[in-house]
């Protein structure tokens, strides 16, 4: 399971060293954990860092709110930094192209004003209605928050790795087989298997081979989804005896007493058996509603139903924005999860302050956003 990283709106993008313990394309410097045993008061929760959980934020400090993020994943960005993020995309309003990378990073710098944390390494798991009509919503990893409203702006769902389909990797998991690799110190002068040919994949083949005392790098096909300069270096390292490639998928683990013992890799006209340490499987990511689904929202295809005057499900208090929302003709554009944000963060407002009436002031004529905004203030709204 992911540690808890806490970092705040504006961190840049930019991949951290191989050497990190969190994955090596992580975005965030971990900052101090925040306490898991007392409630984090907010008056928005946002599930989701994703292109439509981070204009979620901006426009709750716009309406006026106090928000927290919460994502399952160790870095934001959503589908965009995890699927895409350098390819261009041409249907953000005023932005005639940028990439999904600096999509996000100009997401970022718009919330940055209003420094809301973000919770990361955080699965959302169950959600309580208390008597005073607030939230209380818990995390997997410990994270209770005490909230006026939840935006359930979590995409698909929960972005978790796909697994290796062999029963017997399941008790092996964490000790022998690997879904990430959270200190190259633990594989310091073993035999490590890297199974895939993404970009995850040739990073971490390539960090490894640096304290591990054999890299093999397994892939299906002699042709990577990884960028051309991890390829040749991939390539180069191969050449200079730094580490292996096998063209070939994992067909069978052989693992007396629960240590894993080798590997059977099915290759094109026989097998190969390779003694191995450990099995780093980087096959990518699958997104899974997982718990949202049983917080007895009504749920259609996957997707949570809401009332298109103001995106609210079917427990009110309760909003979906960007591609987990459901209702007739649904769009999963990035420009449609905006617009859902703002409407829904204006019916939140009214949860978070049932006694206030919201004068409605477009950010031209906004001052206080405008200070915000010059001076980069850390005021939470
Ligand atoms: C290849 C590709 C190209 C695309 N091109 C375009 C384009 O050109 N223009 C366009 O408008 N759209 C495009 N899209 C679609 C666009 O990326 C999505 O509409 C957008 O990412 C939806 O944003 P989101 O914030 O709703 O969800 P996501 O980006 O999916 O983010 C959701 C986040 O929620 C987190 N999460 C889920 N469940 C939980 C939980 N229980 N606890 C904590 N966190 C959770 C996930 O880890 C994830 O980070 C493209 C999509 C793909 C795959």
């Amino acid at each position: 399971m992911t540690s808890e990283s806490d970092t705040r709106v504006g961190a840049s993008t930019a991949p951290t060293s191989p050497t990190s313990p969190t994955s090596p394309t992580s975005p965030t410097s971990p900052t101090s954990p925040t306490s898991p045993t007392s409630p984090i008061s907010t008056d928005v929760l946002i599930v989701g860092a994703g292109p439509v959980g981070l204009f979620a934020a901006f426009e709750a400090g716009v309406v006026g709110l106090s928000c927290q993020i919460v994502d399952t994943l160790e870095r934001i960005g959503g589908q965009c930094i995890e699927l895409y993020p350098d390819k261009p995309i041409y249907d953000i309003p005023a932005i005639p192209s940028c990439t999904a990378r600096e999509l996000v990073d100009r997401l970022m710098e718009q919330c940055r004003p209003f420094n809301v944390p973000i919770h990361l390494g955080q699965r959302v798991e169950t959600v309580q209605q208390r008597e005073d009509g607030r939230w209380t919503v818990t995390t997997g990893q410990g994270l209770v928050f005490d909230t006026a409203a939840i935006m359930l702006a979590a995409g698909n769902g929960a972005f978790v790795p796909q697994r290796l389909a062999l029963p017997e990797a399941t008790p092996l998991e964490d000790s022998h087989v690997h879904y990430s690799v959270r200190n190259l110190a633990d594989f310091a002068d073993k035999t490590v298997i890297v199974a895939g040919g993404g970009d995850s994949a040739l990073d971490w083949a390539l960090a490894l081979r640096q304290v591990a005392r054999r890299v093999v790098l397994v892939h299906r096909r002699n042709g990577f989804s990884a960028v051309a300069s991890s390829v040749d270096e991939m390539r180069r390292a191969v050449d200079a005896d730094e580490m292996e490639f096998m063209v070939g998928s994992i067909a069978a683990l052989a693992a007396p007493e629960n240590k894993l013992a080798s590997i059977e890799i099915r290759q094109i006209g026989g097998t190969a058996q390779i003694d191995a340490d450990h099995l780093v499987v980087l096959y990518g990511l699958v997104a899974d509603l997982g718990p949202i689904a049983n917080w007895g929202l009504k749920i259609i295809g996957g997707r949570v139903d809401v009332d298109t005057s103001n995106y609210e499900s079917s427990r009110p208090g309760i909003f979906a924005v960007g591609d987990i929302a459901n209702y007739p003709n649904k769009q999963k554009l990035i420009l449609s999860g905006f617009h859902e944000a703002s409407l829904a963060l204006r019916k939140a407002y009214t949860y978070a302050h049932p006694d206030k009436k919201r004068v409605h002031v477009h950010s031209s004529y906004d001052a206080g956003l405008a200070d915000r905004i010059a001076t980069g203030s850390t005021h939470q709204a």
